[in-house]
Formats: C-alpha cells, structure tokens, sequence
C-alpha cells in the first residue's frame, strides 16, 4: 500500500469573487462543474492500484458553488470512507447553504477551511462563526490580505532554491485522471493558451498509465515543471481582478 497524505481536487474551476493572480485561474476559467463520475472513476483507479489517502481537500474556485456538493462529499467518502474530508471556501455562499450540506457535514466531519478576504466585515465572520458553532461544524478560519505571486517565466534559478521557496506544503492535485505536485501544472496550460505564456507543462502524471509506486514517487519528486516558480516569490496586496485579467496578475516581471 502507498500513502498520500493530502490530496486536493477542484469542485468548480469559476469563483464569486475572482481574485488577481488566484491560483487555480479562476478569473480567467469558464463556468466548469466536477462531475460525480468523473470523481469516482479517478478515485476509484487510485484505490484499486493501492493508494491510501489521509486527507482530502475540496477546492474551487468557489466549491459552493457545485449544485451537488454532497454528492462529491459521498463519491469520497464511499471510496476513502477514512480519510480526513476537509472544503476550502471563501465562506461567502456560507449563509445561503441547505440544512442537507450542514447534514452532510456532520455526517462526515468535514473539516470547513474558510479563506475570509477582506470582503467581509468583522460582524459578517462574527454571523458566520456563530453558524458554524450552531451546526457544530469543525472549522478553521483564516484573514487573508495578501497573495503570493510565484510563477515567472525565463527562470534561471537553481531547482533547489525554487524548492526551498516552494509554499505548497506537499498538497497533491487530482484533476481529470491526472495529479500533480501542486495546481501549477495544471493551470500553466491555461495561462499559456490565455496570454501566450510558455510555462513548462510536463508537471502532470497520468493515473491510468502509472503504478501506485510511480504515482507516489512521481508526487514527492521536484520535476521540470517546477522551473515555473520563482525562488523569490513575491507578495501583493489582495485585489479582486476586474474584467480583464493580465498575464501580469500571475507572472512576476510578466
Ligand atoms: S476566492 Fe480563492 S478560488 Fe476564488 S478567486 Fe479568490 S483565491 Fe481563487
Ligand atoms: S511547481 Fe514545484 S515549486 Fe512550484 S509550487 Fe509546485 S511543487 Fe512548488
């Protein structure tokens, strides 16, 4: 058996609230919804080739904004009825969600990771805390005003000073048969189809051509599509992006 600690899928690629320089692109995604049977098949195959995994990360874009964020909630829970389930959100649809996703979130512990960017006021995280106790909701609930800007382009740092700087706390990504490191593969394709970027691409490994030892030691080795991250990343001040997103909104010097 081989283990994954944390791994992380997208519910939804489109966000609410659309931030400059987001990390899973969603200021410039369509409107795309997870498919249950999509979810199934690729935790499925990671399980049948023997992959534990710890914990699981629900994110977005904005994830509550999946019509049937449950039934992703019960595709993990039947296949990994063990692991961790936690969601990360922008808490804004928080207030507007159905006694059935409470349920759903009592009935299976699901962690709620709440992202509160300074859209909200201190009385809105106030109501909102009082709800998650009120539902007896374990939850963990940070201020964020800053972001991280990591990619770049023409890098001629070394490997392991961009691995030293690297924030992504080894939480692996399950997108549509395939995993990555982190979502920088996974959205460097879009940003080089959106601006003409020329992000290395070959930071993904595909589930069904690979062992669960190959997918193991492929997620804990640094790889080429590393040379994206800058070993000197840089924070910016939160905005929201506006209507029309630049290449420089994630690329440093872009
Ligand atoms: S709230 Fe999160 S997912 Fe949505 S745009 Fe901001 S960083 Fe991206
Ligand atoms: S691409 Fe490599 S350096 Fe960049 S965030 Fe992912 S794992 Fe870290």
């Amino acid at each position: 058996m081989q283990i994954i600690d944390y791994l992380e899928f997208w519910a939804t690629k489109h966000c609410n609230l659309n931030c400059k320089g987001c990390s899973s692109c969603s200021p410039i995604s369509e409107e795309w919804y997870l498919e249950t049977d999509v979810l199934e098949k690729d935790l499925s195959r990671l399980k049948k080739i023997g992959i534990s995994i710890s914990n699981i990360n629900i994110l977005g874009g904005e994830p509550l904004l999946h019509p049937r964020i449950v039934d992703l909630f019960d595709v993990v829970k039947t296949i990994y009825p063990n692991c961790k389930l936690g969601l990360l959100t922008n808490g804004l649809l928080l207030r507007k969600m159905n006694e059935e996703f409470w349920n759903c979130c009592v009935k299976y512990s699901i962690k709620l990771k709440i992202t509160c960017f300074p859209v909200f006021s201190e009385s809105d995280i106030e109501q909102i805390e009082h709800l998650l106790n009120q539902h007896g909701i374990e939850y963990q609930l940070t201020r964020k005003t800053r972001f991280n800007k990591i990619l770049t382009e023409n890098n001629k740092s070394n490997i392991k000073d961009i691995i030293q700087a690297c924030g992504c706390n080894n939480a692996y990504n399950l997108y549509d048969g395939y995993v990555s490191r982190c979502t920088v593969p996974m959205i460097a394709e879009q940003l080089n189809r959106r601006f003409g970027t020329r992000l290395n691409l070959e930071g993904k490994l595909n589930i069904y051509n690979a062992t669960a030892e190959d997918i193991v030691n492929f997620l804990s080795t640094p790889n080429r599509s590393c040379i994206n991250c800058s070993a000197f990343p840089i924070k910016v001040k939160w905005e929201k992006a506006g209507g029309s997103p630049t290449k420089e909104d994630w690329i440093i010097g872009g």
